[in-house]
């Protein structure tokens, strides 16, 4: 069965996209530890971020760069903070987190509620920033 990752991907769930190419995709994580919390995806399903074959895995890391670059301009932050997780679903991801503290990083605190309007907005800001690349 297909991951709820590729099911965004396919649109088939709706998701706060924020960038996309041929093979990437990124877009707002739902429980953000802060605003502008992103996660970053290969289209291609793979669980494991360290069996990615080395292509996919190398084009990652660039676009995540690329995409981290968008939350600095469009998010007041002091740097983006990375995590590989994938504890819950999976298929591989980056989370890309704007931080203020170290402690902004810790996925045991209490998550941000948003509403649909700040999502929207967010994802907007950083998918501007993004495009001006
Ligand atoms: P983990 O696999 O441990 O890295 O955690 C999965 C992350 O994906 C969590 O931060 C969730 O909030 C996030 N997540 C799960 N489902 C969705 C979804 N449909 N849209 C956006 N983020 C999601």
């Amino acid at each position: 069965m297909a991951s709820i990752f590729s099911r965004i991907v396919a649109g088939e769930i709706p998701s706060w996209k924020v960038a996309e190419d041929g093979r990437f995709y990124a877009f707002l994580d739902i429980n953000p530890l802060a605003e502008g919390h992103t996660l970053v995806i290969p289209k291609k399903e793979v669980d494991y971020i360290f069996d990615l074959d080395s292509e996919t895995y190398s084009g990652l890391w660039e676009f995540a760069a690329r995409v981290a670059k968008a939350i600095e301009a469009a998010i007041p932050c002091k740097r983006v903070g990375v995590a590989v997780l994938g504890m819950e679903v999976p298929h591989t991801h980056i989370h890309l987190v704007p931080l203020q503290t170290e402690g902004d990083l810790d996925f045991r605190k209490e998550k941000k509620q948003l509403t649909p309007e700040r999502f929207a907005a967010i994802a907007a800001s950083i998918a501007s920033e993004f495009n001006k690349q």
